[in-house]
Protein backbone atom coordinates (compact mmCIF):
# COMPACT_ATOMS: atom_id res chain seq x y z
CA UNK A 1 0.00 0.00 0.00
CA UNK A 2 1.90 2.74 -1.00
CA UNK A 3 2.10 5.91 -3.58
CA UNK A 4 4.98 6.81 -6.43
CA UNK A 5 4.83 9.99 -7.62
CA UNK A 6 6.08 10.34 -11.46
CA UNK A 7 8.32 13.57 -12.74
CA UNK A 8 6.77 13.94 -16.31
CA UNK A 9 9.09 15.78 -18.20
CA UNK A 10 11.44 18.53 -16.98
CA UNK A 11 10.66 19.06 -13.67
CA UNK A 12 12.66 20.27 -10.22
CA UNK A 13 13.16 17.17 -8.18
CA UNK A 14 13.06 19.64 -5.25
CA UNK A 15 9.63 20.03 -5.65
CA UNK A 16 8.62 16.71 -5.49
CA UNK A 17 10.30 15.12 -3.08
CA UNK A 18 8.87 18.08 -1.11
CA UNK A 19 5.26 16.27 -1.42
CA UNK A 20 6.17 12.82 -0.15
CA UNK A 21 5.87 14.14 3.56
CA UNK A 22 2.49 15.76 3.70
CA UNK A 23 1.27 12.93 1.43
CA UNK A 24 2.45 10.67 3.53
CA UNK A 25 0.79 12.33 6.59
CA UNK A 26 -2.54 12.51 4.72
CA UNK A 27 -2.75 9.10 3.10
CA UNK A 28 -1.00 7.09 5.74
CA UNK A 29 1.11 5.28 3.00
CA UNK A 30 4.28 5.25 2.10
CA UNK A 31 5.16 7.78 -0.62
CA UNK A 32 8.39 7.51 -2.95
CA UNK A 33 9.57 9.24 -5.87
CA UNK A 34 10.13 6.92 -9.63
CA UNK A 35 12.20 7.73 -12.21
CA UNK A 36 11.59 10.72 -14.52
CA UNK A 37 9.73 10.00 -17.65
CA UNK A 38 9.83 11.83 -20.75
CA UNK A 39 6.72 14.14 -21.92
CA UNK A 40 4.13 12.20 -23.92
CA UNK A 41 4.42 13.68 -27.41
CA UNK A 42 0.98 12.47 -28.09
CA UNK A 43 -0.39 14.65 -25.66
CA UNK A 44 0.80 18.17 -27.28
CA UNK A 45 -1.52 20.21 -28.20
CA UNK A 46 0.86 22.50 -30.43
CA UNK A 47 -2.17 24.80 -31.17
CA UNK A 48 -2.34 25.32 -27.42
CA UNK A 49 0.50 24.83 -26.05
CA UNK A 50 -0.48 22.39 -23.78
CA UNK A 51 -0.79 18.77 -23.11
CA UNK A 52 -3.92 16.76 -23.02
CA UNK A 53 -4.98 15.68 -19.25
CA UNK A 54 -6.51 12.62 -20.09
CA UNK A 55 -4.00 11.31 -22.59
CA UNK A 56 -1.20 11.89 -20.16
CA UNK A 57 -3.20 10.07 -17.77
CA UNK A 58 -3.08 7.11 -20.14
CA UNK A 59 0.51 7.47 -20.56
CA UNK A 60 1.39 6.93 -16.86
CA UNK A 61 -0.57 3.88 -16.95
CA UNK A 62 1.31 2.14 -19.52
CA UNK A 63 4.65 3.13 -17.41
CA UNK A 64 5.88 0.06 -16.55
CA UNK A 65 7.93 1.87 -13.39
CA UNK A 66 4.59 1.84 -11.29
CA UNK A 67 3.97 -1.55 -11.49
CA UNK A 68 3.19 -2.48 -7.77
CA UNK A 69 1.92 1.01 -6.34
CA UNK A 70 -1.45 1.74 -5.26
CA UNK A 71 -1.22 5.17 -6.20
CA UNK A 72 0.29 7.04 -8.78
CA UNK A 73 0.79 11.11 -9.19
CA UNK A 74 2.25 12.01 -12.10
CA UNK A 75 3.75 15.64 -11.68
CA UNK A 76 4.37 17.79 -14.67
CA UNK A 77 5.29 21.85 -14.82
CA UNK A 78 3.77 22.07 -18.95
CA UNK A 79 0.14 23.34 -18.91
CA UNK A 80 -2.07 20.78 -18.54
CA UNK A 81 -5.47 21.32 -20.66
CA UNK A 82 -9.43 19.07 -21.06
CA UNK A 83 -11.27 19.77 -24.29
CA UNK A 84 -14.08 22.17 -23.44
CA UNK A 85 -11.61 23.51 -20.81
CA UNK A 86 -8.87 26.46 -20.73
CA UNK A 87 -6.85 24.49 -18.29
CA UNK A 88 -7.02 21.99 -15.18
CA UNK A 89 -4.92 21.84 -12.38
CA UNK A 90 -4.57 18.67 -12.57
CA UNK A 91 -6.51 15.19 -13.27
CA UNK A 92 -7.54 11.60 -11.63
CA UNK A 93 -8.67 8.71 -12.84
CA UNK A 94 -9.36 4.90 -10.26
CA UNK A 95 -5.64 4.92 -9.76
CA UNK A 96 -3.58 7.20 -11.58
CA UNK A 97 -3.67 11.14 -11.02
CA UNK A 98 -1.97 14.21 -12.73
CA UNK A 99 -1.26 17.88 -11.56
CA UNK A 100 0.48 20.40 -12.99
CA UNK A 101 2.84 22.91 -11.50
CA UNK A 102 2.60 25.65 -14.11
CA UNK A 103 -0.21 27.01 -12.60
CA UNK A 104 0.86 27.37 -9.39
CA UNK A 105 3.47 29.81 -9.37
CA UNK A 106 3.52 33.17 -8.24
CA UNK A 107 5.47 34.38 -11.29
CA UNK A 108 2.49 32.55 -13.91
CA UNK A 109 0.72 35.87 -12.19
CA UNK A 110 3.25 38.21 -12.55
CA UNK A 111 3.72 38.52 -8.30
CA UNK A 112 7.03 38.10 -6.87
CA UNK A 113 7.79 34.49 -6.63
CA UNK A 114 7.02 32.88 -3.38
CA UNK A 115 8.32 29.74 -2.33
CA UNK A 116 6.15 28.67 0.50
CA UNK A 117 2.86 30.01 -1.43
CA UNK A 118 3.74 27.75 -4.58
CA UNK A 119 4.24 24.45 -2.42
CA UNK A 120 1.56 24.63 -0.83
CA UNK A 121 -0.56 24.69 -3.35
CA UNK A 122 0.98 21.68 -4.98
CA UNK A 123 0.54 19.94 -1.93
CA UNK A 124 -2.99 21.22 -2.29
CA UNK A 125 -3.52 19.81 -5.92
CA UNK A 126 -1.67 16.61 -5.05
CA UNK A 127 -3.80 16.01 -1.99
CA UNK A 128 -6.47 16.99 -3.98
CA UNK A 129 -5.92 14.69 -7.00
CA UNK A 130 -5.11 11.78 -5.10
CA UNK A 131 -8.32 12.39 -3.06
CA UNK A 132 -10.22 11.04 -6.18
CA UNK A 133 -8.31 8.21 -6.63
CA UNK A 134 -9.63 7.07 -2.92
CA UNK A 135 -12.87 7.61 -4.77
CA UNK A 136 -14.03 11.17 -2.86
CA UNK A 137 -15.96 13.38 -5.29
CA UNK A 138 -16.01 16.72 -5.13
CA UNK A 139 -17.06 18.71 -1.55
CA UNK A 140 -19.02 21.44 -1.27
CA UNK A 141 -17.30 23.07 1.44
CA UNK A 142 -15.14 26.01 0.39
CA UNK A 143 -11.77 25.08 2.56
CA UNK A 144 -11.95 21.38 1.81
CA UNK A 145 -8.97 19.95 -0.07
CA UNK A 146 -11.74 17.99 -2.22
CA UNK A 147 -13.49 21.47 -3.24
CA UNK A 148 -13.38 21.98 -7.27
CA UNK A 149 -10.82 24.72 -8.08
CA UNK A 150 -10.81 26.27 -10.99
CA UNK A 151 -9.16 29.77 -10.38
CA UNK A 152 -5.61 29.86 -7.79
CA UNK A 153 -7.82 31.85 -5.22
CA UNK A 154 -9.85 28.42 -4.27
CA UNK A 155 -6.86 26.98 -4.48
CA UNK A 156 -6.23 29.67 -1.77
CA UNK A 157 -8.89 29.41 -0.35
CA UNK A 158 -8.79 25.94 0.46
CA UNK A 159 -6.45 24.20 2.57
CA UNK A 160 -4.11 20.34 2.34
CA UNK A 161 -6.42 19.34 4.78
CA UNK A 162 -9.81 16.95 4.43
CA UNK A 163 -13.37 18.57 5.70
CA UNK A 164 -15.03 16.43 8.69
CA UNK A 165 -17.01 15.03 6.09
CA UNK A 166 -14.48 13.29 3.38
CA UNK A 167 -11.28 12.71 6.09
CA UNK A 168 -12.69 9.53 7.52
CA UNK A 169 -13.93 8.05 3.67
CA UNK A 170 -10.11 8.17 3.26
CA UNK A 171 -8.86 6.77 6.60
CA UNK A 172 -10.80 3.75 6.39
CA UNK A 173 -10.70 3.10 2.66
CA UNK A 174 -14.05 3.01 2.76
CA UNK A 175 -13.97 5.03 -0.39
CA UNK A 176 -11.67 2.91 -1.94
CA UNK A 177 -14.12 0.45 -1.83
CA UNK A 178 -16.71 2.08 -3.06
ZN1 LIG B 1 -11.34 17.54 -8.52
ZN1 LIG C 1 -14.93 17.74 2.17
Amino acid sequence: MSIILIPIGKVNPADITMLEEPLEAVFSRAVVTGKRIALPAAARNAARNQYDAEVMLEFLSLSGETAGYDRVLGVTDVDLYLPGMNFVFGLAGRRNAVISLHRLRQSFYGLPEDTEVFRRRAIVEAVHELGHTFGLPHCEDPRCVMHFSNTIVETDRKGPAFCMVCHPRVKTGEAARR
